[in-house]
């Protein structure tokens, strides 16, 4: 054959035309669809159904395999693993198996790379480009769970499927060409720096707290869990307080006050306790209860970065202050929302070893399998198992469609 066609092989014989011209011409969702490039006859074959799984990997692992891809410099001890784990990944992505989630808190720290559209479009493509509900989003759908509960007097339940957070999209079959559309995200990256060093700056006040009164692991649940609903009140003061007395020479203030958390968690539970009948007069009282339940406490997000932060005090006691660095907030924010979901996270050493820690490992329910560069063989060989998992009939195709080796 010569010259330019939209169809690419592998060509089996056309059923109309008898030519062996009925090649590829698309993939995606649930459908192959192929056409001949002689007579244009097209067949459109359903594609089997996939399940895969949500493997997260964090920052750092993103931007190493980024620079596996892009012939950039590997972490120091870890070169043979970036390559390998690079393979690896694109053999699961590419079989249907895995896709690898991204989320807000990837964004943040993308803004801030040294080339973040070139990182964000790759690891959305490499990863079969599925968005996870934002982490605040996951506190804030957590929250009303628990509301509804405390309003029903019931027991609250909340549904770890990983269809809670990713959507249906991630059980499709990855467009086999993809069009990603670049945007320009660096306008934020001064705001997130900024952002980003003031929260560094409260938690480092907040370590040498701990180091002075020699805080105890017991000690920092304790006050973390109490804290749940003083910190829910002060902040609903605050907004309260911003709204009553708006700053005249700044009318976008009260605009923004609009859009904090607490606001938004508010006007949810008064929309809640309208549709229970609880008259306007007295639903800041019921919130006000329900932020004082002692339960606060189970919220799954609240629980788990409670055990970190108890954790990371008492490292901070034995010596180790430098476990506060920039990039520890995140981490407890991605462990603490999404840890629930996924299947897997691979996340930094530090953290996954705060997690075996007892009574971590012991008493913090989750889904995910924790992996980090302290045992990197064990990650390529879940990895390989997964592979080694993928049905016949999708090895066929994700063989045929996506060319794989
Ligand atoms: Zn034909």
């Amino acid at each position: 054959m010569s010259g330019f066609s939209w169809e690419r092989g592998p060509f089996i014989q056309c059923p109309k035309c008898g030519q062996t011209t009925m090649g590829i011409l698309s993939a995606r969702g649930q459908l192959l669809t192929k056409r001949c490039t002689n007579c244009r006859a097209k067949m459109q074959i359903p594609l089997p159904e996939l399940d895969k799984k949500a493997i997260y990997l964090d920052q750092f692992m993103f931007s190493m395999i980024y620079n596996v891809k892009n012939e950039g410099n590997l972490p120091k001890g870890h070169e043979t693993f970036a390559k390998e784990v690079y393979a690896q990944l694109r053999r699961c992505v590419l079989l249907q198996q895995v896709f690898l989630p991204h989320s807000d808190i990837h964004h943040d720290e993308t803004t801030v790379f040294h080339s973040p559209i070139d990182l964000r479009g790759f690891y959305e493509v490499f990863g079969g480009d599925v968005a996870l509900m934002d982490s605040r989003d996951v506190e804030f759908s957590q929250n009303i769970k628990f509301a509804e509960a405390f309003f029903d007097a019931a027991e609250p339940t909340i549904s770890f499927q990983l269809d809670e957070i990713a959507g249906s999209r991630r059980n499709e079959w990855l467009p086999d060409i993809h069009v990603g559309v670049q945007a320009d995200y660096s306008q934020f990256a001064d705001q997130i720096r900024t952002f980003r060093s003031e929260v560094h700056g409260a938690l480092k006040h907040l370590a040498d707290s701990w180091l002075e009164t020699k805080a105890t692991f017991d000690g920092v649940l304790e006050s973390e869990f109490s804290a749940i609903g003083p910190t829910k009140m002060q902040a609903f003061a605050k907004w309260f307080e911003e709204v009553l007395n708006p700053d005249p020479s700044d009318p976008l203030a009260l605009l923004e006050s609009s859009g904090r958390p607490i606001y938004r968690e508010y006007s949810a539970l008064c929309r809640s306790l309208e549709e229970r009948g609880v008259d306007e007069d007295q639903q800041l009282i019921e919130i006000i209860k329900f932020w004082q339940w002692e339960r606060l406490r189970e919220t799954p997000y609240q629980r788990i970065s409670s055990y970190l932060f108890a954790a990371i005090a008492r490292r901070v006691v034995m010596g180790e202050k430098r476990i506060v660095d920039r990039g520890l907030m995140n981490d407890v924010r991605t462990i603490s929302t999404y840890a629930p979901y996924v299947d897997a996270l691979f996340i930094d050493k530090r953290c996954a070893a705060l997690l075996q820690e007892e009574p971590l490992g012991f008493e913090l329910e989750y889904k995910a399998r924790i992996f980090s560069l302290r045992d990197p063989d064990e990650f390529l060989e879940y990895l390989r198992e997964i592979e080694g998992q993928t049905p016949d009939e999708v090895r066929e195709y994700a063989t045929m469609i996506y060319g794989l080796d």
